[in-house]
């Protein structure tokens, strides 16, 4: 996951309560989280929803509240339901969306699952990796199956390009424009702008020598 930085006033068409996913709601949405699910980080999602982070139940006064509205893909809308509300907020500062919770992508295109692990015992921690793990790693339904697998071959996809970089600065006769330029572009692929961030944030910091190199930029 990654933090992200909700701007202020809220899209006009909220004040008229008659539809919280009017056009300028969109619009806002997709610049705040970068075009991206906040969920699972997939950019550019075709099929996109705006979800209320706090089931609203019928409650009108959550259903159009702009600090309630997020931008969710509608497999992650799906799963998270009105079961998950008590997760972590990644547009409260208060909340390290990405240091909570420790994302490793599969070792392979086709492997089974990304490994998921929570850094502290906070009970929002907790339930947000549980609802991770069955974005992720979800195997309940043929379907959930189908695209969890599907969702983990584009996770490993931009890993390679991770290792790319990886490779390139490792090269016993890399020079040192060209491990600079590594570097340079590892700092892209971490961006937070990028799909998968926070998997490519934690590989490199898992690294000796890139973590130290790298940690710094993670914001
Ligand atoms: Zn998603």
């Amino acid at each position: 996951m990654f933090n992200a930085i909700r701007t202020y006033p809220a899209p006009e068409s909220l004040a008229e309560a008659r539809a919280y996913d009017g056009e300028d709601v969109y619009v806002e949405l997709r610049k705040i989280f970068f075009d991206k699910c906040y969920l699972c980080e997939t950019n550019d999602p075709h099929d996109i929803n705006v979800e209320h982070f706090v089931a609203h139940e019928g409650d009108v006064q959550i259903k159009y509240d702009w600090g309630n509205l997020y931008f969710a893909c509608s497999r992650c809308n799906n799963i998270k339901s009105n079961v998950f509300n008590e997760i972590i907020d990644c547009c409260d500062p208060a909340h390290d969306a990405f240091r909570s919770i420790k994302l490793l992508p599969p070792l392979s295109p086709r492997g089974k699952t990304v490994i998921v692990t929570p850094t502290n015992e906070d009970p929002r921690t907790i339930k947000t990796s549980e609802l991770l793990k069955k974005i992720f790693n979800s195997d309940h339904t043929i379907n959930k199956r189908i695209s969890s697998e599907f969702l983990r071959s584009k996770i490993f996809k931009q890993y390679n390009l991770l290792l790319d970089q990886i490779d390139s600065y490792f090269d016993p006769v890399a020079t040192t424009d060209q491990k600079a330029n590594s570097i340079a572009r590892m700092r892209v692929l971490m961006q937070k702008s990028m799909p998968y961030s926070a998997f490519i944030r934690w590989c490199i910091l898992e690294d000796n020598v890139l973590g130290p190199i790298l940690a710094g930029d993670m914001d």
